[in-house]
């Protein structure tokens, strides 16, 4: 069943959080990690990624889903305070079927603008580097 399985270690997200991998960090605790979306659907994309090792929101403990939940409120007030958004769109894809391409769990922060539209998801294409530090840059302050 593709919502259940093995927690494969060598996931993108678990070598960003054991920082055998590199990501443009916003913030980081004991708990989570939140970083940049290097495919952005829209300018601002970021993530939270929580550190326990689930492969989805079903596998995660409830205690780490709330603690991350918190997390998720804060990065958009940031993402809200720093790029004046119209909208936010908060989501989280569970198993291939839903749409999911990394199998750690993470819960996506996107900006939205009215009159444009979103990159599909998996769509993006890879974002400047310059550009996303500098808009890691203006949500970090506003965090
Ligand atoms: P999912 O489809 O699993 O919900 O989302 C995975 C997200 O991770 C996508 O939005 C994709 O752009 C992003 N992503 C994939 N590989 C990397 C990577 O190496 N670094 C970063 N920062 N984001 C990634």
């Amino acid at each position: 069943m593709s919502l259940h399985g093995d927690y494969d270690d060598q996931n993108i997200f678990a070598k960003i959080i054991r920082g055998e991998a590199p990501c443009v960090k916003l913030f980081e605790d004991d708990v989570a990690i939140a970083f940049m979306d290097i495919f952005p659907q829209a300018k601002g994309h970021c993530l939270v990624v929580p550190k326990e090792p689930a492969r989805n929101l079903l596998e995660l403990s409830e205690d780490a889903a709330a603690e991350a939940m918190k997390r998720v409120k804060a990065l958009a007030a940031a993402v809200e305070k720093a790029l004046q958004p119209d909208g936010v769109t908060v989501v989280q894809f569970n198993g291939a079927p839903a749409g999911q391409t990394v199998f750690h769990i993470h819960i996506h922060v996107i900006p939205q603008w009215e009159g444009q539209a979103l990159a599909s998801h998996g769509g993006g294409k890879q974002a400047d580097m310059d550009e996303l530090n500098a808009l890691a840059d203006k949500i970090k302050a506003a965090l």
